[in-house]
């Protein structure tokens, strides 16, 4: 079990004592990492993880410690965090030649805030404002809720990193408090446990954010994640454009109402349906929130939509939204099959022409191997579903093209003819 490991100093790099400006750890010497032959290509061309085979040599490494990223040749490629547990052991933290330090940091978190002035000037007040690899902070995510920040630490890099990012993350982001809640599975196999602490002000339990003009409340500290999805917004706002007043939605996996209530809003009489009762209990204080009527109903979503009798009232929409499910290669059929079953069974609740909104949230299923699961389920019914449209995760989500994994939410918008 590792406890807030520290950056180890080897010595202060030969500086004066005048020229010390930062904490020593910062000077702590670096390790070196050499890739086999034909690997730096990629690293070039700004991806930012090595796997185990493709490193040559490494020299003074230390798990979560920095290191100076090298070519066969000894070409410099970058400094990364490093860490022989983890899956990907080195992820790049720049390809500059610059001090991983309080500066470093300051300087990525104002370009990414910069990255969501438009979010923010159109009145969101609930936004990703850091999306690890995607805005170039590796192992760091972070949400902000009408001023509060919620921090998830991936790696033990930039765990041992922390003395640099957090006064700058309170500072750039403005943040009234800053909650980390590193209670993510993934923690594990960097050797990290689990950890909900309060690392500025006093952090709420739930924070009341802005999404295209409705209000939600975001269960910060016993809800999912962070406590709000805002890589829906996008879709969000494009249900309530295309739903029709008096359409009958039913949204699966609802969470706390998100796809619910933008439908509500725009006239439709939904049914929010997901297994946790917080999530329904916060979509149903969310519709009042917003002076809206929606109903809720606590089931498993495969179970609920499997055993529904085919003569109950259909729906013009059902919205079809899982967790991840699956986050490797090895796992991607299990999702590919959730997903089979969930079309499969909405299809018989769908009127004729109505809409079926079908998200995959794991880069393992890409928009064609959605496309293609939709494919087989509806000729398994014997139904023609045209594509009318396609969602991506919203802007404060970054896709860097060169980090395809970044890439991970979308939706296929399908029409019953
Ligand atoms: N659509 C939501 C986000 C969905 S997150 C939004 O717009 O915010 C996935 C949700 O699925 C979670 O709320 C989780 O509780 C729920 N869930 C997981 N497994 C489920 C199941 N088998 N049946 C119903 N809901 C489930």
């Amino acid at each position: 079990m590792r406890r807030s490991p520290k950056v180890r100093v080897r010595g202060h790099g030969g500086l004066e004592r005048g020229d010390l400006q930062y904490p020593l750890t910062l000077m702590a010497k670096r390790g070196k990492v050499w890739l086999k032959p034909g690997r730096d290509k990629k690293i070039r061309n700004a991806y930012p993880w090595v796997q185990k085979g493709e490193i040559r040599q490494v020299a003074d490494v230390e798990d979560g410690g920095l290191v100076t990223l090298l070519s066969v040749d000894n070409d410099p490629l970058g400094i990364a965090t490093y860490n022989s547990q983890a899956r990907f052991p080195v992820r790049v933290l720049t390809r500059e030649k610059e001090e991983i330090d309080a500066e470093f940091f300051r300087r990525r978190f104002t370009e990414a805030w910069s990255r969501r002035e438009g979010l923010r000037a159109a009145g969101h007040t609930g936004i990703r404002a850091l999306y690890s690899e995607a805005d170039f902070v590796p192992g760091l995510i972070l949400d902000i809720f009408d001023g509060h920040g919620v921090v998830q630490v991936r790696s033990l890099g930039m765990e041992n990193l922390r003395e640099h990012w957090i006064a700058p993350m309170v500072d750039v982001f403005g943040l009234t408090s800053l909650l980390e809640k590193s209670d993510m599975a993934g923690r594990a196999e960097e050797g990290l446990d689990s950890r909900v602490e309060a690392l500025h002000g006093n952090p709420p339990d739930s924070a009341q954010i802005v999404e295209n003009g409705l209000h939600f409340i975001a269960p910060i500290r016993e809800g999912l994640k962070t406590g709000h999805y805002c890589d829906q917004r996008l879709a969000r706002a494009r249900l309530r454009d295309k739903v029709k007043p008096g359409d009958r939605v039913l949204d699966c996996f609802s969470y706390t109402g998100g796809f619910a209530l933008h439908s509500a809003a725009a006239g439709a009489q939904v049914l929010a349906v997901d297994i946790l009762p917080l999530a329904l209990d916060t979509a149903g204080k969310n519709a009042r929130l917003n002076s809206l009527t929606i109903d809720t109903l606590e089931a498993n979503a495969f179970e609920y939509l499997e055993s529904l009798p085919e003569e109950t009232e259909k729906f013009d929409w059902i919205i079809l939204d899982p967790p991840a499910i699956s986050k490797t290669k090895e796992t991607r059929d299990s999702l590919k099959w959730a997903v089979w079953k969930l079309v499969y069974h909405a299809l018989p609740h769908l009127k004729p022409g109505g809409s079926l909104l079908v998200c995959t949230c794991s880069y393992q299923m890409g928009v064609t191997e959605t496309l293609e699961t939709c494919r087989l389920a509806a000729g398994d019914r014997g139904c023609v579903l045209m594509l009318d449209d396609i969602t991506l995760q919203d802007v404060d989500h970054p896709a860097p093209i060169s980090f395809p994994e970044a890439l991970y939410l979308k939706g296929l918008w399908l029409r019953k003819v």
